[in-house]
């Protein structure tokens, strides 16, 4: 099972650091994998079980590409593990298929953990065209890859406490299912409340949590549920 945080654009340094070490009071089943993203100032070597990655990352080693991170900075912190594809890239800084697809492949190249996000709009899901909007998202991936874990988040379940239902959930992972044998995870309003009926879902290996995941206890929460699965 794995359970991560994505920080998004939330916590500082000091506030990242007083987090893993709250995470490390609270007890987790053996069998689960813990990851956490905070944003890149707060990126850092930290004790404890939680496996630190980052949101994103610019496909280089270094070079003139304001405002990015590439490889340089994460080798610095020890860093191997990268969301990618995220909606949030896509949709709000216009992220192409094409730059995901060459950013994936540069960290693939170097043997990361690859967090890659799909999801279709409401509008998509409304036309019913789901599944090749997500074979589109998927374009230029290497889905064999032995470090792929695939997030489907739902744009419209993400950030508005509306989660998708059981059967949507279940219908996109068995797809997923039919393309790649790397774990699933589902993202999109995941909270304590909800977590135990999602990780029931056939198909599902985890969750990648937003806002529920920013305040440690609520995260802890969502461990204490899996423990109890
Ligand atoms: C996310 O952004 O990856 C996410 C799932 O957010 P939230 O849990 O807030 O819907």
């Amino acid at each position: 099972m794995i359970l991560a945080a994505n920080f998004k654009m939330n916590h500082t340094r000091a506030s990242t650091k007083e987090y893993l070490r709250k995470l490390q009071e609270c007890p987790k089943p053996k069998d689960l994998e813990l990851f956490v993203f905070p944003p890149y100032t707060a990126l850092d070597r930290y004790e404890g079980p939680a496996v630190i990655g980052a949101q994103n990352a610019y496909g280089a080693e270094q070079g003139s590409y304001t405002g990015e991170i590439g490889l340089q900075q994460l080798k610095e912190f020890g860093i191997t593990t990268l969301i990618l594809g995220h909606s949030e890239r896509r949709h709000l800084f216009g992220e192409s298929q094409e730059l995901i697809a060459q950013k994936f492949a540069f960290y693939k190249e170097r043997g990361f953990t690859i967090f890659y996000c799909v999801g279709e709009t409401l509008d998509i899901r409304e036309k019913g065209d789901i599944q090749r909007y997500l074979l589109a998202q998927l374009e230029g991936i290497d889905l064999k890859y032995e470090g792929l874990i695939v997030a489907y988040e739902p744009v419209w379940a993400i950030g508005t406490g509306r989660s998708a239902k059981e059967e949507e959930i279940k219908e996109v992972l068995a797809f997923l299912q039919t393309l790649t044998s790397r774990p699933l995870l589902y993202g999109g309003s995941v909270k304590p409340q909800n977590i135990q009926t999602i990780m029931r879902i056939q198909g599902c290996s985890g969750a990648l949590v937003g806002t529920a995941s920013w305040r440690i206890e609520s995260f802890c929460q969502m461990i204490q549920k899996m423990k109890e699965l």
